[in-house]
C-alpha cells in the first residue's frame, strides 16, 4: 500500500498556510519487519515535518517583525541571509534577511536581523538538553552514535560538538551559583520556617590526569539527603572550584527554611577543608566507619605483636579498647592523649617484630586524625541509642555511583580537571533527576512544552 504524510499549518486567525505532503512511502504487508515505520522512515517523517514546522514558525516571527515595533513603517530590506538551526528533528537552514533600522530607532548598528531575536543561539535547547543528559551517562562518543541512530540528526552530532555543549551547559550552571545570592545556610537567623534535617555525606575519587598520564587528581562527590524528597548529588575537582561555597546551598535551595546540615566526612585533610568552606555552619561529624577502620588495622598490628611480645601486645590491645571506647562516647581530648601515649610507647617497644615501623606508623597516623578531626568527633553512642546516623556508607557508593562508572579509571579514560568538573556538574544533575530543572530555569517555555498532552488526530 502507499502511505502519504500530509502536513498542514494553520495560523492564529485559520488561514491555512501550508498544505504539503511530507513524504509517501510504499509499504508491504506480507512480513513481520514490513510492519510500521523502519527507524529510517520515522526519521525521515520527523525530519520532513519539522523541517516546516520550524520553516513557518521562523516565516511568523519575521511577519511579525517586519515592521518597526515603534513608528509601524515598513522597514526596508538590507539583503538576503540564512542561518542553520540544529534541533533534534534535524539542522534547518532559515531565510534570515537583514533590514536597515528605522531612523525612530537611534541605535549603534545601522542594519538587523529580526530572526536572530528569536534565534539567540543556534542549537534547540531540547537537543542541547539530550545531548547533555547522555553524554553525563555515557560516553561522548556513544552518545553521537546513540543519537544518530534514533533521530534524523545527521552527521551533525559528533562527540567534540556535543562535548563542547555540555561543557558550555556546566560553566553557565557554575556562573549561575556565582550570581544567586539568596537564602543560606548561616545560622542565626529567626526564621518562623519549620527546619529541615539534612544529611549530607562528601568524600573523594581518583581520576586518571589526561595532562600527566601516570598521575590521578581528586574529585570530590557528595550526596544530599532530606526527608520528603529525593537525594541530591553534587561534584566538583576543588582546584576549578570559584563557587564551593554555594554548591551545597543550590542542592539544598528548594528545601524551606534554613536547613539543618549534618556533614559526614572521612576525616581526610581536602574532604574537610571543603566541608568547612561549603557548610561552614553545619554540624561536622566524622564518620564512624572510618574511625572502626583505622582501629581495626591498628588492632591487626598489635595482635602481630603477640607473636614476638604477648606480654605488650596484650597491653596494648587493652589500651586500644579503652581508646575506642573514648571514640565512641566523643570524648575526643582523652582518646587523644591516650593514643599520644601509646604512640609513645610504641616508639620505646623493643621488639623483633618486622612490622614494628608500620605499627608506629599507624599509631601516630591515629593520633593526628583524632587531632585533625576532634572537633567533628560526635557522641556516637548516643546518636546509636537514639537511632541517629553514625556512618554514611552511602557516600562510598556515591562514589562510585558518579565517578566509577563515568570516569571509568579502569578503561584508561584521562580527563582534564576542567573537563572533569564540568562532567561532573550534568553528571550529578543527570543522576539526581534535576537536569531538565536546570533547562526549564534557563528556557521556561519548555516546561509548557513538557506538559502538553499532544492532541493525536483520532481516525474516524
Ligand atoms: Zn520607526
Amino acid at each position: 500500500m502507499r502511505i502519504e504524510i500530509q502536513l498542514r499549518i494553520v495560523g492564529d486567525d485559520d488561514r491555512v498556510i501550508s498544505v504539503d505532503k511530507v513524504l509517501h512511502l510504499e509499504k508491504s504487508d506480507d512480513r513481520l519487519e514490513a510492519v510500521g515505520l523502519s527507524l529510517g522512515e520515522g526519521k525521515a517523517v520527523m525530519a520532513g515535518i519539522q523541517e516546516r514546522v520550524v520553516t513557518a514558525q521562523a516565516a511568523s516571527f519575521l511577519d511579525r517583525h517586519r515592521c518597526c515595533s515603534g513608528c509601524g513603517r515598513a522597514l526596508l530590506s538590507k539583503g538576503p541571509g540564512w542561518i542553520q538551526f540544529r534541533t533534534a528533528f534535524g539542522t534547518i537552514p532559515l531565510n534570515s534577511p537583514r533590514f536597515h533600522r528605522c531612523r525612530c530607532q537611534p541605535t549603534a548598528s545601522r542594519t538587523f536581523r529580526p530572526l536572530g531575536e528569536l534565534f539567540t543561539e543556534r542549537t534547540a535547547p531540547e537537543l542541547l538538553y539530550l545531548e547533555t543528559r547522555w553524554a553525563s551517562l555515557i560516553s561522548f562518543g556513544l552518545t553521537a552514535q546513540l543519537l544518530n541512530e534514533v533521530l534524523p540528526i545527521g552527521s551533525t552530532a559528533n562527540a567534540c560538538t556535543i562535548r563542547r555543549h555540555l561543557h558550555k551547559i556546566a560553566a553557565r550552571h557554575d556562573a549561575d551559583l556565582g550570581g544567586e545570592q539568596q537564602g543560606g545556610l548561616d545560622t542565626g537567623n529567626d526564621q518562623p520556617l519549620p527546619q529541615t534535617t539534612v544529611i549530607v555525606g562528601i568524600d573523594g575519587g581518583y581520576v586518571r590526569n589526561w595532562y600527566d598520564k601516570k598521575r590521578n587528581f581528586e574529585v570530590m562527590v557528595g550526596k544530599s539527603m532530606a526527608t520528603g524528597r529525593n537525594d541530591r548529588y553534587f561534584g566538583l575537582v576543588a582546584s576549578q572550584d570559584e563557587q564551593s561555597d554555594h554548591r551545597l546551598r543550590a542542592v539544598l535551595q528548594d528545601l524551606p527554611g534554613t536547613p539543618a546540615v549534618t556533614m559526614f566526612t572521612d576525616g581526610g585533610d581536602s574532604v574537610r577543608a571543603l566541608a568547612g568552606v561549603m557548610a561552614p555552619g553545619a554540624v561536622p561529624i566524622l564518620d564512624w566507619f572510618h574511625i572502626a577502620m583505622r582501629l581495626t588495622v591498628l588492632g591487626q598490628y598489635t595482635r602481630g605483636l603477640a607473636h614476638h611480645n604477648p606480654v605488650e601486645a596484650a597491653a596494648l590491645e587493652s589500651r586500644l579498647e579503652r581508646i575506642k571506647w573514648r571514640l565512641w562516647h566523643g570524648d575526643a581530648d582523652e582518646a587523644l592523649t591516650r593514643v599520644r601515649e601509646m604512640a609513645e610507647d610504641v616508639v620505646a617497644l623493643d621488639s623483633a617484630y618486622p612490622k614494628l615501623k608500620r605499627l608506629v606508623k599507624v599509631t601516630a597516623d591515629l593520633a593526628t586524625y583524632i587531632a585533625n578531626n576532634a572537633a567533628a568527633l560526635s557522641n556516637y553512642s548516643e546518636r546509636w541509642f537514639k537511632g541517629e546516623r553514625i556512618s554514611t556508607a552511602f557516600v562510598e557508593s556515591t562514589v562510585n555511583l558518579v565517578v566509577s562508572r563515568r570516569f571509568a579509571k579502569k578503561q584508561q579514560m584521562q580527563w582534564s580537571k576542567q573537563g572533569a568538573h564540568r562532567l561532573l556538574q550534568t553528571r550529578t544533575k543527570a543522576l539526581d533527576g534535576t537536569l531538565r530543572d536546570l533547562f526549564t530555569t534557563w528556557y521556561p517555555a519548555m516546561a509548557a512544552n513538557d506538559n502538553q498532552d499532544p492532541a493525536l488526530a483520532m481516525a474516524g
